[in-house]
């Protein structure tokens, strides 16, 4: 198994180089992406892959269910680099449908410590209970949990003294929340983008 990962990446490396003959070495100087992801897991929905962007082009966190939780010190040190030493332009929280995360959120029996890592998951969906009941069935209930997870994600995002002292200091960045279909591999904007003048907008409400 392991032989045949070590085949595909000298196949990857030599076609890469072969397709432009600068290109690791060029990375190797120095990474500028403009873009941070915050993802989930699932083997099927890698950033680079389904955005079709190019090792260099994106900065990548990725966790179970793409949650955003504020004291997470690996999440908030890949945003606080991202942020003041790449400066990404644009951060982009992306969950997708059949996600495993938000579907363990919604079951009530025991996943260990998934329990404690989802539990805004499970937040949300008594928060929005009253709508979610209106869908006609348990995956569109997940599917919609899914999205709301990733709003929530973006305000989260956004709500970190990281962004905030960033737009404090006239950075340029927004946070955008997407939406992945694994049945049909497209990402949908969930139009829930926030800029620099989030702050200024929440203090003239
Ligand atoms: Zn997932």
């Amino acid at each position: 198994m392991l032989n045949d990962l070590l085949a595909r990446n000298r196949n990857w490396s030599a076609e890469r180089q072969e397709q432009e003959p600068d290109f690791f070495t060029r990375l190797a100087a120095q990474q500028a992406p403009e873009y941070f992801w915050i993802g989930c897991s699932d083997s099927r929905v890698p950033a680079n892959v389904v955005a079709g962007l190019d090792p260099g082009e994106v900065f990548v966190h990725r966790n179970v269910a793409n949650v955003i939780h504020s004291s997470d010190m690996n999440l908030l040190s890949a945003l606080e680099f991202a942020v003041d030493t790449l400066h990404v332009r644009e951060v982009i929280v992306c969950g997708h449908y059949g996600c495993g995360g938000v579907k363990a959120a919604t079951e009530d029996v025991p996943h260990g410590l998934a329990d404690h890592w989802l539990e805004p998951i499970r937040r949300l969906a008594r928060s929005y209970a009253a709508d979610l009941t209106q869908l006609p069935d348990i995956e569109q209930r997940r599917e919609r949990l899914a999205e709301l997870n990733v709003v929530d994600g973006v305000r989260r995002v956004a709500e970190t003294p990281i962004l905030r002292r960033a737009w404090q200091h006239g950075a340029d960045i927004r946070i955008h929340g997407l939406i992945y279909g694994l049945k049909d591999g497209r990402l949908r904007d969930l139009d829930c983008t926030v800029g620099p003048d989030h702050f200024q907008s929440a203090d003239a409400t």
